[in-house]
């Protein structure tokens, strides 16, 4: 993979699906992939391994996976939110684990029915399954409702970073941070990544910001300029939380494109295959709502990328 600035990591496939109670057909998955891997995208979070009767939208997760597979140079992410759901991952062959650990305890209960601590244990009994079957897959633990939760309110940053703290002594290669339901402001964005790295250094992980109140992508530069290069974000802003009442929209890649790209920093990614690619959601989810300025407005008179795929 060339170079770039910073890395766009699609989580469309895994957290824009699972909000949505309209089951995606397989091929559509499939094709949705495919036209995101050909606008230049080569970090891609394909689904999640939890089971099919909670959430039947990922029934397909290690054919969704098998598939994705088959594209060069694409770092395959699968959602785990347990011990059993890391050995299918595993097996289905991805090169990343990625793990929610909610800082809400509010919220950790409702989604996982463990406490923050208790998932600070099934975290260190997936490293050691890792470490024993397939030392050469990554283990990045994403602290979700890290900026504030819809069942708990204000989430303590102490136990935010506390927990940052613990999930990378208990193994995870990275931890992230997440806004779940869209509470974070830029301010904060700020005040906890530099926190972060302070606690953590290089493992601090990937911003993972949701458009709800409509400061996703404030907060994507507030995090970007905290030090952050990798960015998780939904083409067309789908996304939301089952499980966190009222939020909505992932921060739209479309959108973090075209502000990284404007600013001269490079993606990889083509913005104008970028926005073709969404209609292979447009057909594969017939009469969701799809979010996306840039993608309305059309890109600046005159605007080039310095950089393609
Ligand atoms: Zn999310």
């Amino acid at each position: 993979m060339s170079h770039t600035d910073v890395i766009i990591s699609e989580c469309g496939p895994r957290d824009g699906l699972q909000s949505i109670s309209q089951v995606m057909a397989t091929a559509d998955k499939l094709r949705w992939i495919d036209a995101l891997y050909a606008a230049g995208l080569r970090e891609i979070e394909v689904t999640s391994f939890v089971p099919a009767k909670l959430l039947p939208q990922m029934a397909d997760a290690a054919e969704v996976v098998r598939h994705a597979r088959t594209l060069p140079g694409l770092k395959v992410l699968g959602l785990v939110p347990n011990l059993r759901g890391a050995e299918a991952a595993i097996a289905a062959g991805v090169h990343v684990l990625t793990i929610p650990v909610s800082a809400s305890e509010a919220h950790s209960l409702a989604n996982v029915r463990k406490t923050p601590a208790e998932m600070v244990e099934e975290v260190k009994r997936i490293v050691a399954l890792r470490d024993a079957q397939a030392p050469e897959i990554g283990i990045e633990a994403n602290i979700s409702t890290a900026f504030g939760c819809t069942l708990q309110g204000v989430v303590p940053e102490d136990d935010v970073i506390r927990l940052a703290s613990q999930l990378t002594e208990a193994g995870a290669n990275e931890t992230g941070l997440s806004d779940t339901v869209g509470y974070a402001n830029p301010a904060q964005v700020t005040r906890l990544f530099t926190r972060a790295f302070a606690e953590i250094g290089s493992k601090t992980g990937a911003a993972h910001m949701h458009n709800t109140r409509g400061l996703g992508i404030a907060n994507c530069l507030a995090a970007y300029e905290a030090g952050v290069r990798t960015f998780d974000s939904s083409l067309c802003g789908l996304g939301g939380c089952p499980y966190a009442p009222g939020a909505s929209g992932n921060v739209v890649t479309e959108d973090l494109v075209f502000m990284f790209e404007a600013m001269g920093l490079s993606t990889g990614i083509d913005l104008a295959r970028l926005i073709a690619a969404r209609e292979a959601v447009i057909a594969g989810l017939p009469g969701v709502e799809v979010y996306g300025m840039t993608a309305e407005a059309g890109l600046p008179k005159g605007f080039e990328q310095a950089h393609h795929g």
